[in-house]
């Protein structure tokens, strides 16, 4: 009787404590939500008005700024003009900030492999990264072949050309036009608009990509492939030449500081355990050779591109893009890190500061 009683008296609680969690599961997130959107914001969060002030004033400092030069391995970014420069920054509340021009799109180029590795992330999971491609900084240029040679293909990682071309080979599909049908839907997904293949660049550079095929070559020779690599190669040459404005790559990294979901269309595009997994490969290996002194210097998970754009997350406040063609020696956009360096350390966003820092005075001004 004893223990019949005991029995009923738990079979009581265990409903009871399932009801509650019910309960909570329903009512949590909203009251969250409401709570979220009620709040004033913090003494040291910027407002609205601090946010395009800082975005404006970093545009008027480096509008001037004549350092670096366009690419021009692939004949069609030499073209490019250099004076082009936009920036944008979006909260994961979905508002937009930008300044310059927001409407001439580039080549998204390297800020790719990111959403490709995003596709997979979603797919399959982190393994397959550690499995396939490796997690860690090569310390070499993003297409070296000695890198690939001195580890026999292992520790690469998707952000440099020979992880980057065995992750598009990783993205489902099966035939070559659905794994393209894909990756721009991917693409489109964190925009949240649809983008097109800017065809000049993409024929400009499969005609000069011997190198790319000699890579995914290499990779498939050491194992590390799955199908194809010269079909791999030419999708992941058409991933790289879809246009792009700063806006749109904003939007892109704002979906990456929100969690996953895009803040303006709210489709869910990685699930949120997978974020910090793409977010510190960004942070390793996002500017190629320099990506130790920009994360030393700004803390930021980032992506350059050959094409000019540089994106920037400091996940739960923002994303950030800047596009201005010329480059430094390392290939990373001038104007684009140092216009990102100053809104971040305005705005506070470096990740590794403990709290963020307050914005400074000169923020203020
Ligand atoms: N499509 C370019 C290449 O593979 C991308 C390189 C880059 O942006 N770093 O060479």
């Amino acid at each position: 009787m004893k223990s019949a009683g005991m029995h009923h008296a738990s079979g009581r609680l265990a409903r009871a404590l399932v009801a509650l969690s019910l309960v909570t599961a329903v009512v949590a997130p909203s009251a969250g939500a409401q709570r979220l959107s009620a709040r004033s914001p913090r003494p040291n969060e910027p407002s609205a008005e601090d946010i395009q002030r800082v975005v404006d004033q970093a545009y008027a400092r480096f509008k001037n700024l004549k350092e670096g030069k366009n690419a021009d391995y692939i004949p069609a970014l030499a073209k490019v003009d250099p004076d082009l420069f936009g920036i944008a920054l979006v909260t994961p509340d979905g508002r937009t900030y930008t300044a310059g021009n927001n409407t001439t799109e580039v080549s998204i180029q390297s800020i790719s492999k990111v959403f490709t590795m995003a596709r997979v992330l979603q797919d399959s999971g982190g393994k397959v990264f550690i499995d396939n491609t490796g997690v860690d900084a090569t310390g070499r240029e993003f297409n070296s072949i000695v890198a690939i040679e001195d580890k026999k293909g292992h520790e690469m990682n998707p952000l440099v050309n020979a992880g980057a071309i065995t992750t598009t080979a990783l993205v489902g599909g099966g035939s070559a036009s659905a794994v393209w049908q894909n990756i721009a839907d991917t693409y489109d997904g964190y925009a949240g608009r649809h983008l097109t293949v800017l065809e000049d660049v993409y024929k400009s550079e499969a005609e000069t990509n011997q190198r790319n095929r000699a890579i995914a070559m290499l990779m498939y020779a050491y194992g590390h492939f799955k199908g194809d690599p010269l079909q791999a190669t030419d999708i992941y040459t058409r991933q790289c030449s879809v246009g792009v404005t700063a806006k749109d790559l904003a939007m892109m990294a704002a979906t990456l500081a929100n969690g996953g979901t895009n803040p303006v269309t709210r489709k869910r595009m990685l699930d949120a355990q997978h974020v910090p997994q793409l977010l510190s490969v960004m942070a390793t290996a996002g500017l190629y050779d320099d990506s130790g002194i920009w994360l030393f210097n700004t803390g930021l998970p980032a992506k350059s591109g050959v094409g000019g754009g540089l994106i920037a997350v400091s996940p739960g406040k923002w994303g950030v893009a800047v596009v201005s063609p010329p480059l430094d020696k390392a290939g990373n956009s001038v104007r684009a890190q140092r216009a990102i360096e100053y809104i971040s350390s305005v705005l506070g966003g470096n990740p590794l500061a403990a709290g963020g820092e307050p914005m400074s005075a000169s923020g203020r001004k």
